[in-house]
């Protein structure tokens, strides 16, 4: 269990590239950094791309005025002056600036933590993980549900058989906020998710399911796709290219078959995020909007709700509780749980402490990049008319 004390030695020193007054994300990045005090310290930040709101925005947040920047290249350089300057940063900022600006950090000596989806193509993610490499800096990615531990419980299960071998994976995201299109043309953030110069190759597929993706992948490491058939389509006509709904048929390398579907126009869906899991002897069931619960449902016996914090439950699972029974955790929690794995990563790198590396289990580069393949792989087959393609991931042994 969790309750706040160190887990490193003392607090990294902390800042921010986007996430400002009007940021949807950056919240949930501070909720997540500063939940445990030990873990990270919020010094420093280019926190808007109006560097008068961003300013303002930094001071009311409590760091200090001459360490609230204009820009990203202007705080990479201050820092880089000041023997108590930034150690990792994080990047909230909307996806079409993420490769520059975790290039930046790196070149400037820093650890970075970065949001999906990575970035626009998988050379880009793999000359990234070099540079990274290069200059031993960790790289994170904020797959912010995946810090909940009930999935963690899920990865256990299904590592120790209690659910058979995996027949059948069904993937969902969807909500109803953007059934029309009027948020498209006010508010900021929904503007640049279907300019695909800003979003990339994809709306939800990179916005919503690469999130459900690396779930699936959290609780099944060893289920690798062989071959993917999708269909993406845009009902909202000026969205196009980018689709705002999407269907993903997969046939796994052990024969195993899964599905995903992803929307944004799912009308009245306040939260459709959920993961199940068909094994040859029992199934398990996750959503978004009960993270408390996880469904075990084993052929033949009555239906189990196995319930977050409870002794029966896996060590891996309870390792990450903060509350405790009787209380509710939710996203808040999860994106601590993340963060705190990234100050743990980052620690052990700075240590050289390979073992702790070799062994944590959090959203690293290869699972950015595993989320970048994963679109081009889908975009890949609905480009050719919704063709079944094999799932390309060896582009980085080709380099
Ligand atoms: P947003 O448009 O709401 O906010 C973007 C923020 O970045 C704003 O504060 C803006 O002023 C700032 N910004 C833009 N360019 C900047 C620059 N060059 N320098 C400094 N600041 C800059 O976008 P959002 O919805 O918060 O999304 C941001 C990123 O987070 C996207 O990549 C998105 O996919 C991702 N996201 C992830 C999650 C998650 O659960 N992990 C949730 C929402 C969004």
């Amino acid at each position: 269990m969790l309750n706040g004390e160190k887990k490193i030695a003392r607090p990294l020193r902390w800042g921010m590239v986007g996430g400002g007054r009007l940021g949807q994300v950056g919240y949930k990045h501070r909720i997540g950094a500063l939940r445990d005090n030990t873990a990270f310290q919020l010094v420093a930040g280019a926190f808007d791309i109006d560097p008068a709101r961003g300013k303002d925005f930094g001071v009311n947040i409590g760091v200090s005025e001459k360490r609230c920047y204009p820009n990203y290249e202007t705080m990479f350089a201050e820092e880089a002056k000041r023997k108590d300057g930034l150690e990792v940063v994080s990047i909230a900022t909307p996806n079409g600036t993420h490769y520059e600006i975790c290039k930046a950090a790196l070149h400037a000596g820093l650890h970075v933590i970065c949001e999906k989806p990575l970035f626009f193509t998988s050379d880009e993610v793999v000359e990234i993980k070099a540079l990274a490499e290069e200059k031993g800096k960790i790289v994170g990615v904020t797959y912010g549900f995946s810090g909940n531990q009930l999935l963690l419980q899920m990865r256990a299960m299904v590592e120790k058989g209690e659910i058979g071998d995996i027949r059948v994976v069904e993937l969902q995201y969807t909500h109803g906020f953007n059934a029309t299109d009027d948020g498209d043309k006010v508010n900021a953030a929904q503007k640049w998710r279907v300019d695909p110069k800003i979003a990339g190759p994809s709306y939800v597929l990179g916005d919503l399911s690469t999130h459900t993706y690396y779930m699936s992948q959290l609780i099944m490491p060893q289920m690798k796709i062989k071959k993917l058939l999708c269909d993406r389509q845009s009902f909202i006509g000026s969205r196009a290219p980018l689709e705002d709904n999407a269907y993903v048929l997969m046939h796994y390398e052990n024969g195993a078959v899964g599905r995903l579907w992803t929307s944004s126009i799912d009308a009245g869906c306040m939260d459709g995020h959920r993961i199940r899991i068909v094994g040859s002897k029992a199934s398990l069931e996750w959503w978004d909007s009960k993270p408390n619960e996880l469904r075990y449902e084993v052929q033949g016996q009555p239906i189990q709700t196995l319930i977050r914090s409870m002794p029966y439950l896996d060590e891996s699972c309870n390792a990450d509780e903060r509350l405790g029974a009787l209380h509710q955790e939710g996203l808040s929690e999860s994106w601590s749980n993340i963060y705190l794995k990234f100050a743990i990563a980052i620690d052990a790198k700075m240590r050289g402490d390979q073992e702790t590396l070799d062994t944590l289990v959090y959203p690293d580069i290869n699972a950015g990049l595993e989320g970048v393949r994963w679109i081009e792989n889908c975009v890949r087959s609905a480009d050719q008319g919704s063709a079944w393609v094999d799932f390309e991931s060896n582009k980085e042994a080709a380099l």
